[in-house]
């Protein structure tokens, strides 16, 4: 597809900054997860459900490689300035994927029947990895079916959670069986100084979770916004009030699909751009103008202070500070999800309960 496909796009003058095109989906295969990390932006735990569909996988696969095709326009600055060969990206997350692996390696024969190409990332936070056989097969397994790397969790959020002994022996497993250039840990350097939880108090416990935050920053919605934005420094609501969304709408290289179908732009959990199971995805990018849509628009235009008078007249109390205008954004579409209030675009459930 080229940019002009757009309809958001066609109306611009040729100097004005373009919608991108989508080169990488972030597949959730499901929201269930053996964790609850407090800065998961999806909300998943071990009581979400949701499993991709062999027929939403692949169709998003294929759409995919319909908008970016191998060649990708490289956009610097408002206008095109070069191309370059690119391979659309197509990364497998969650949730945790591993707790459904059968299905996942179903999800990848069809794929390679298919010729679609190699999954970029399929990532893990090794909760799994307990026997090395077991370890060894599974690794052998992706490889074959096309995985090239693979992204293992590790940081004071999941270590909360997943025993470092499990990360360490994922890692060194599989640094040896696909080369080390194929495995990424993020972050190595919680491998090397894990945190212990054991002793720790919850005062503890949340220092570290604001000094992490502040080493590798997260996107504050979803539970980081509950959990961990009123952790850290706010700012007064008057200097967010300037932060608008356009360039996170038009800059975002990617997708994130839920197992539901739910598209959203980039990392902006529970904001739904379209369902790839009513419109295929690259209807969803063709059709993408912020002005189809109210709430979009408001964030598009004005980011989530633009949404405050609406908020409030139907009862948001707003706090005199937010960590920062994800925080804000996160708070008010909570306050609308609970309301049941514009639930084509605010949703689903799983990002919100
Ligand atoms: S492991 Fe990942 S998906 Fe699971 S709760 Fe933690 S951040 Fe969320
Ligand atoms: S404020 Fe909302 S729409 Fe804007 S980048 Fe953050 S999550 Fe996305």
């Amino acid at each position: 597809m080229k940019l002009k496909d757009n309809l958001y796009n066609k109306q611009l003058k040729r100097s004005e900054p373009k919608f991108k095109l989508w080169r990488y989906a972030g597949l959730l295969l499901t929201y269930k997860c053996n964790c609850a990390c407090q800065f998961c932006y999806y909300n998943c735990s071990p009581e979400k459900g949701g499993l991709m569909t062999k027929d939403i996988f692949i169709n998003a696969w294929q759409s995919l490689k319909a908008i970016a095709g191998e060649t990708a326009a490289l956009v610097s600055g408002p206008v095109l300035s070069a191309v370059e060969r690119v391979e659309p990206k197509i990364h497998i997350t969650g949730g945790e994927p591993f707790l459904y692996f059968e299905h996942m390696c179903t999800l990848l024969e069809e794929a390679k029947k298919q010729n679609l190409g190699k999954v970029d990332i399929i990532e893990t936070n090794a909760f799994w990895a307990e026997n090395e056989k077991e370890i060894k097969e599974k690794l052998k397994t992706l490889d074959r079916l096309g995985m090239h790397r693979l992204k293992i969790s590790c940081d004071p959020f999941h270590q909360e959670f997943v025993d470092i002994d499990l990360v360490r022996r994922l890692a060194d497993i599989a640094i040896d069986s696909l080369g080390p250039q194929r495995v990424l840990v993020r972050w190595q350097k919680y491998l090397a100084q894990p945190v212990n939880f054991e002793n720790l108090n919850e005062k503890q416990k949340q220092q570290l979770f604001i000094s992490a935050t502040k080493d590798y920053p997260c996107r504050l919605t979803a539970r980081a916004a509950e959990k961990i934005a009123p952790l850290l420094d706010a700012k007064p609501i008057e200097q967010i009030k300037s932060q608008n969304c356009k360039t996170s709408f038009l800059d975002a290289k990617g997708i994130h699909i839920d197992p539901y179908g739910n598209v959203f732009s980039g990392t902006c959990s529970g904001i739904i751009l379209g369902n790839i199971n009513r419109t295929p995805l690259e209807i969803i990018w063709q059709n993408f103008h912020p002005e189809n849509d109210c709430i979009i628009n408001t964030l598009f235009n004005f980011g989530p202070a633009g949404l405050l008078e609406l908020a409030e007249k139907n009862g948001f109390k707003p706090l005199k500070a937010y960590a920062g205008k994800c925080h804000l954004c996160s708070s008010i579409r909570q306050f609308f999800f609970n309301k049941k209030l514009f639930p084509q675009t605010i949703g689903p459930a799983e990002c919100y309960t």
